[in-house]
C-alpha cells in the first residue's frame, strides 16, 4: 500500500491504495496495447525529451464489465515504452473523484490521469474506453473543431478537473462528440466511446480534421 500526493505534472496527484500483485489471467490487455501502440507510433501517447519536462504523457483505458466501476489502465511512467505488456497496466478496483482517491492492482501504478478516466466512466454506462492523448494540432485548434473543453484554469488530474468533466456531460455538449480538450493541460485531449475502436476512430478523425486546418493556414 502506498499513498502520495505530488503538483508534479506526469506524477499522481491522487490518493492512492495500490496493491503490488500480478494481474488475473482472465484480464486482455492485447486491444488496449495495439490502440495504445499505433496512438505511440502517431506520437500521441509517448515521452519526448523536449515536450512536457521530459515525462510520459498520454494513457487509455477500458472499462472490465459494463456497467461496472472497474477499468484497466495504463501504468504511470511507461510512456517510453513503444509496445507494453501485462506489468505495465493497473486495474482500478475503485474510484472517487470527489474524494481524489483510487483502489488499483498491478505491478505498475496507475497513469497520473485516472482519476479524469474515472470521471469519465461515472457517465452514461455505454462509455466502455478512453483514450488520453497529447495533441498539438487538435489542442491549439479545439475552438475552429467546435470541441467541447473544460477550461484553462483547470488542471489535469484533479477533482477539479473530474468536476469540469461532469459539467461537460452534464451541458450536454457530449453527447453526439465523444471528445473534449482540456485547456488547462498543454495538448491534452480525451476521447471516449462504446468501444476502443469507436474513441479511437472518433480522435483520429478529428485529428485529420485538425491536420487539415494547418495545411489551409500554411497555404495562405
Ligand atoms: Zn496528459
Amino acid at each position: 500500500m502506498e499513498n502520495r500526493l505530488s503538483e508534479l505534472e506526469g506524477v499522481i496527484k491522487y490518493r492512492l491504495e495500490h496493491q503490488y500483485a500480478e494481474l488475473g489471467a482472465q484480464l486482455y490487455i492485447s486491444e488496449l496495447n495495439a490502440w495504445r501502440s499505433l496512438f505511440y507510433r502517431l506520437r500521441l501517447v509517448g515521452q519526448i525529451p523536449e515536450k512536457y519536462g521530459g515525462l510520459g504523457f498520454g494513457n487509455i483505458s477500458r472499462r472490465l464489465v459494463p456497467g461496472e466501476q472497474g477499468f484497466l489502465i495504463s501504468g504511470t511512467q511507461t510512456g517510453h515504452l513503444p509496445v507494453l505488456n501485462k506489468q505495465h497496466f493497473a486495474l482500478i478496483t475503485s474510484a472517487s473523484p470527489e474524494a481524489n482517491a483510487i483502489q488499483s492492482r498491478g505491478i505498475s501504478q496507475p497513469s497520473s490521469e485516472a482519476l479524469t478516466h474515472a470521471s469519465v466512466y461515472r457517465q452514461p454506462p455505454s462509455i466502455c474506453a478512453v483514450v488520453h492523448v497529447h495533441c498539438t494540432e487538435l489542442w491549439l485548434h479545439s475552438d475552429r473543431l467546435a470541441l467541447a473543453y473544460t477550461s484553462e484554469n483547470v488542471p489535469y488530474g484533479t477533482p477539479e478537473m473530474a468536476r469540469a468533466v461532469a459539467r461537460l456531460f452534464d451541458s450536454g455538449r457530449l453527447q453526439h462528440a465523444g471528445i473534449f480538450s482540456m485547456l488547462g493541460h498543454e495538448d491534452g485531449i480525451v476521447a471516449f466511446g462504446r468501444t476502443l475502436c469507436e474513441a479511437s476512430q472518433l480522435l483520429i478523425e478529428q485529428f485529420a480534421k485538425a491536420i487539415a486546418i494547418e495545411q489551409n493556414q500554411a497555404r495562405l
